[in-house]
């Protein structure tokens, strides 16, 4: 099953990815995180990021599809995947139905969830991870990009008839009961 985690900065995507990770014995692709860890290891990819991650800018969107393309060869991903803060354009998201279809796969559900502005704001300084571009202009200008590049890929699932909208306001064992019924109905 492949499932895409959906939502804005601060919505609670990689903590929920985690727990779905456990209970539905798929793997979790974030490609934020391969980012992060590319930049820690100073690779040439970390090198070519770096500077799009501080400001809070999207990463180009070939680099990005090459990215999964080559990460999807792997047969961990054969009974499917979440995937966590991917696709984030349309255009990602067109090149990754045709990914998937090439495999004779389609992405099953799209889970968005659903927190106001002010308080995706909040989360995200009191997270405290450390995150270099968890200042308040990085915040606020991933919030701008998500507005603008990232909702519209929400339509795009849409018309497919695959969006689950998630309430992502509660505990976390409170939404995550909520995506497992969504996902499971
Ligand atoms: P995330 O951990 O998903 O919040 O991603 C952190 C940063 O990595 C984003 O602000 C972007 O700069 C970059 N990034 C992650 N995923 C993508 C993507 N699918 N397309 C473009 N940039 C991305």
């Amino acid at each position: 099953m492949n499932i895409i985690l959906f939502g804005p900065p601060g919505a609670g995507k990689g903590t929920q990815a985690a727990l779905l990770q456990e209970a539905f014995s798929i793997p979790h692709l974030s490609t934020g995180n391969i980012f992060r860890e590319a930049i820690k290891n100073e690779t040439p990819l970390g090198v070519k990021v770096k500077s799009i991650l501080d400001s809070g800018e999207l990463v180009p969107d070939q680099t990005v599809v090459d990215l999964v393309a080559e990460e999807l060869k792997s047969d961990v991903y054969d009974n499917g995947c979440i995937f966590d803060g991917f696709p984030r354009t349309v255009a990602q998201a067109e090149a990754f139905d045709a990914m998937l279809a090439e495999k004779g796969s389609q992405v099953d559900a799209f889970v968005a969830l659903v927190v106001p502005e002010e308080e995706l704001i909040s989360r995200i300084l009191s997270r405290g991870q450390g995150r270099t571009d968890d200042t308040e202009e990085g915040i606020k200008n991933r919030l701008k990009v998500y507005e603008n590049e990232t909702a519209p890929v929400m339509a795009h699932y849409k018309e497919k008839g695959l969006v689950k909208e998630i309430d992502g306001i509660g505990s976390i064992e409170e939404i995550f009961a909520r995506i497992k019924s969504a996902v499971n109905s």
